[in-house]
């Protein structure tokens, strides 16, 4: 019998026997994106993952395997398309993959998912994953299966964004490649971080609206949309640790009859 809370790692006895005595099904949400001269492409797979792997080793679950690839990346939160490196699914690609995954796991008889997201831009077309799928299960007369689908970056204490920003906090959007993603990528894979190359910029701004095509004023040339100067390992940790405890309590509470 292997234990892992890696589905991947299951035989298929081994995953049945785990999804009939009820088992969530954590499937994290990543992107193969830029994160700047210092960090590698892979950041929004490494954190949704690792998050996605801690809460479902507390709870009993299973970490169903990551989604490689997201939803094309925008200038404003993820620096946008033009970087070399950045590969994205077009919306419905992303959607239906997520469709297909929870559809197929859900005929095999799991009822309970969390979608654990680490891209800013995946947030709606993964509603619209999981609401093709809850159609296509219904279909089938299968009409018990429960889905959540978080951020994890939200999963966060107001005291610790105070002690991490004591300027305040200027919100989740530009965080990208900034403080936040490398501080938590040091408390994970230093091995992937090269603190030497962080750009040295300060927070971007932009107007609150897209212009497509975007034009220059709005493509950052690092790819970097705040500070990441001062990030640290110890930082990371304090977010991992509040990430970890109340995204944990949520999910319990939320499959709490
Ligand atoms: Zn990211
Ligand atoms: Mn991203």
């Amino acid at each position: 019998m292997v234990e892992s809370v890696f589905m991947a790692e299951l035989s298929w006895p081994e995953w049945e026997e785990k999804i009939k005595a009820g088992a969530i099904i954590f499937l994290p949400l990543g992107a193969t994106e830029q994160h700047g001269p210092h960090l590698p492409l892979n950041v929004d797979v490494i954190l949704s993952t690792a998050v996605a792997e801690v809460v479902a080793r507390e709870i009993g679950g299973l970490v169903a395997p990551t989604l490689q690839y997201g939803y094309k990346s925008m200038p404003r939160s993820g620096g946008g398309q033009t970087f070399p490196g950045t590969t994205s699914l077009d919306a419905a690609t992303f959607s239906h993959t997520i469709r297909d995954v929870i559809r197929d796991m859900g005929m095999h008889g799991a009822r309970r998912f969390v979608l654990v997201n680490g891209h800013f831009e995946n947030a709606w077309p993964s509603v619209e994953g999981v609401d093709l799928a809850l159609r296509d299960l219904r279909a089938e007369d299968i009409r018990n299966v429960t889905v959540i689908r978080l951020e994890y970056w939200d999963f966060v204490r107001r005291e610790t964004l105070d002690w991490i920003f004591p300027n305040g906090f200027p919100g989740t959007e530009l965080e990208h490649a900034s403080l936040i993603e490398t501080s938590l990528m040091l408390a994970l894979r230093p091995d992937l971080v090269e603190l030497s190359k962080v750009p040295q910029e300060s927070r971007a701004s932009f107007p609150p609206y897209d212009i497509i095509p975007a034009p220059p004023s709005y493509l950052r040339a690092s790819g970097v949309l705040a500070d990441a100067r001062g990030a640290s390992a110890e930082i990371g940790r304090r977010l991992l640790e509040d990430h970890v405890l109340m995204m944990t309590d949520a999910v319990t509470q939320a499959f709490t009859p």
